[in-house]
């Protein structure tokens, strides 16, 4: 089922192919989901070049994440986090879950959008607001905890820091106190924001800091993705 929306989204979106960038992003997507313990799933990493901060996953281990996210992030250990969460929706089945739902909604309007809050046009996202179909397009609250908490465990598993997970939480919170508007995808696939910091603090709290101050932060590759990722071209003019 993923796969299908996969290909759309492949054949549709400005996904980037660039080797040095979809390889590193490959490279730690492979590294989070080869400490889950599921081995029966080929994930792919895929990063969108959209302005929009967002990142979600597909059933069958699709994860995407968008270049507005990227350009938030400074260390490596926060975009680590985002994808630790995704890949936990993915092997605790809230995505097939979640993309159940929105074929069930049927809004005559793309699955795909219903599902990642990532519309063609402006029309669309506004159908789909009358429609009260973001509500579909949300994980419910104990599926967002169980992301945060699996997330966490699969970051310190991969001897990543989990203090990356509430750093950028909050960093996107600052973002749309000051500068709203930019983050709605974001918030709209990812509710619950205010409580997931807390959550995650607290189960940070619960480490010990001895093992925490031992797992990494940041690496030069990831500063030198990112910083290919924000020369990438502009993104393409949506309507
Ligand atoms: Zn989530």
């Amino acid at each position: 089922m993923g796969q299908v929306y996969a290909q759309q989204i492949d054949a549709e979106w400005p996904v980037v192919r660039a080797p040095e960038i979809a390889g590193y992003l490959t490279l730690l997507g492979d590294s989070l989901a080869s400490v889950t313990g599921v081995r029966d799933l080929q994930w792919h990493f895929t990063l969108v070049n959209y302005a929009e901060v967002n990142a979600f996953a597909l059933p069958g281990g699709y994860v995407y994440v968008t270049r507005g996210l990227v350009e938030r992030t400074t260390e490596m250990d926060q975009l680590a986090g985002v994808l630790a969460h995704e890949i936990s929706h993915v092997t605790r089945r809230h995505a097939v879950k979640q993309m159940e739902a929105a074929q069930r909604a049927n809004l005559g309007v793309s699955v795909v959008c219903v599902l990642t809050g990532v519309c063609e046009s402006t029309a669309t996202r506004i159908a789909i607001e009358l429609g009260g179909a973001a509500v579909f397009a949300k994980y419910s609250r104990d599926d967002e905890r169980q992301a945060d908490e699996d997330g966490v465990g699969l970051v310190v598993r991969a001897k990543v820091s989990p203090k990356g997970i509430p750093l950028l939480l909050q960093t996107l919170l600052d973002e749309r106190k000051t500068k709203p508007g930019g983050l709605d995808a974001w918030f709209s696939t990812h509710p619950y924001e205010e409580e997931r910091i807390k959550y995650t603090n607290a189960l940070i709290a619960k480490l010990d800091s001895s093992k925490l101050a031992a797992l990494t932060t940041d690496s030069p590759r990831f500063q030198e993705f990112r910083e290919r990722v924000k020369k990438l071209e502009a993104p393409p003019k949506r309507e």
